[in-house]
């Protein structure tokens, strides 16, 4: 469910007021398109504090650059009030912002697709900026001079790319030399910010174009460091290789498969992921190659199977065979043999635990961990199928190491 009614009924209440209100930005881009838009925004000739006033749940969220959050029911609708930035100094933010018009509001945004507005109440789109006519060309170009408006701020050059990369659009020549010539300064945004551009990017079906992208301007290098061109050719062929729908950890790991592990892990601090995509990132990295080993016991093959993340490794290791012109088949045969245990429990509790080995007579320490470990693979291979015959095999085990010992 979108927040287009709540922000139409915004605009109906700005509009009774007097005020002047649109529908501005990716909305409009998006409804030109047919695609269906994340967010709709407002954006008004009110100032901050008669949008506050005018509606009873409001946020201030960033009130001093003419941002109010209008709470409606359960949806949130940014309004914005026109404005024109100036100052920028560190690439990032602008020092000031000044009250405006529309058509000035139209000049500060970033690209000429996403710098129009949709008027409600007489549906007509208002472009000041030659919007209309880059969408039907399907190209990115920057409102204003590419080399000023990517020097104000550099996060517009991962967004130039990830909409060229969701719309399968094209970046303007002139936009795309100045990006080339920006790219090296990416790494003044923050880490957070430059992950979630680069998650609209990568994640998304068109990531290959994204890739390729990202290695052409530079962007790929300023982030992450050098790749040879091995290294882009590697992740280009993992990439294109990978299934439509996938979820980011593994479209980061295909990009960055040129590397060794332990260098790709640490590549992917900057990017300040969480503990659960680090996690999954970590997984598929130090995993890379374990499925392709035929003699997988059945007792590897559960504990492997099991693990959250294991589609994830099969898919990433059936892109990188194919981007190698390497032979399949281990995979189609790990994955009949996985299919084989359907309705088997991958990951059941262990027959005995501590307590029950310590009753047994095992005294803790290394030598309890270890036995628990072996009883639970004699477990998983299936010797073992209840705690009579698992006791046994314990008693047996500890036997075993007696006569070592002495
Ligand atoms: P998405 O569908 O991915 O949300 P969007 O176009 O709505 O795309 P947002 O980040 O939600 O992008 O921003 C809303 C609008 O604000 C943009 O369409 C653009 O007009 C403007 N905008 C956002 N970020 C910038 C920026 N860094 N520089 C200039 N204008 C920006
Ligand atoms: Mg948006």
């Amino acid at each position: 469910m979108s927040n287009k009614k709540a922000a139409i009924k915004i605009i109906k209440r700005l509009n009774s007021e007097g005020f002047e209100a649109l529908l501005a930005g990716g909305c409009v881009r998006d409804m030109l398109l047919g695609r269906r838009a994340k967010d709709y925004d407002v954006a008004t000739g009110a100032e901050p504090k008669e949008v506050t006033k005018l509606f009873k749940r409001t946020l201030e969220i960033g009130a001093k650059f003419g941002v109010v959050m209008v709470l409606i029911d359960e949806d949130q609708v940014e309004v914005a009030t026109f404005r024109t930035e100036t100052g920028y100094v560190d690439g990032r933010h602008p020092s000031s912002v000044k009250f405006a018009q529309a058509k000035e509001d139209a000049s500060r945004r970033d690209f000429t697709i996403n710098g129009m507005f949709y008027d409600q109440l007489n549906k007509k789109v208002i472009d000041y900026v030659d919007g209309r006519a880059d969408l039907k060309k399907k190209i990115i170009r920057t409102i204003g001079a590419p080399d000023q408006r990517f020097g104000e701020d550099y996060l517009r050059m991962l967004r130039a790319v990830r909409f060229a990369t969701q719309l399968n659009f094209k970046i303007a020549p002139d936009t795309w030399f100045a990006l080339c010539q920006h790219a090296k300064k990416i790494t003044k945004i923050s880490g957070e910010r430059i992950h979630m551009e680069l998650q609209g990017i990568l994640a998304d079906p068109n990531r290959a174009t994204g890739a390729s992208m990202l290695f052409e301007t530079g962007l790929a290098k300023a982030v992450f460091g050098k790749f040879n061109d091995q290294q882009i050719k590697f992740a280009m062929g993992v990439v294109k290789n990978l299934r439509e729908r996938i979820d980011f950890p593994l479209a980061l790991v295909a990009f960055l498969a040129g590397f060794e592990p332990v260098s790709a892990i640490e590549k992917c601090e900057i990017l300040k992921l969480s503990r659960n995509q680090t996690r999954h990132i970590k997984f598929l990295l130090e995993n890379t190659g374990k499925l392709l080993d035929d003699k997988m016991t059945l007792a590897q093959l559960k504990m492997i199977a099991a693990e959250p993340y294991f589609e994830d490794l099969y898919e990433f290791q059936k892109a990188i065979q194919k981007a190698q012109n390497k032979s399949t088949a281990a995979l189609t045969a790990l994955r009949k043999r996985v299919n084989a245990l359907e309705g088997v429990e991958l990951k059941p509790e262990p027959l005995l635990n501590g307590h029950d080995l310590m009753r047994l007579g095992v005294v803790p320490g290394p030598t309890l961990g270890q036995l628990a470990e072996e009883m639970y693979i004699a477990q998983l291979q299936g010797q073992l199928k209840n705690t009579v015959q698992a006791q046994r095999w314990v008693q047996k085990w500890l036997q075993k190491r007696k006569t070592i010992e002495k």
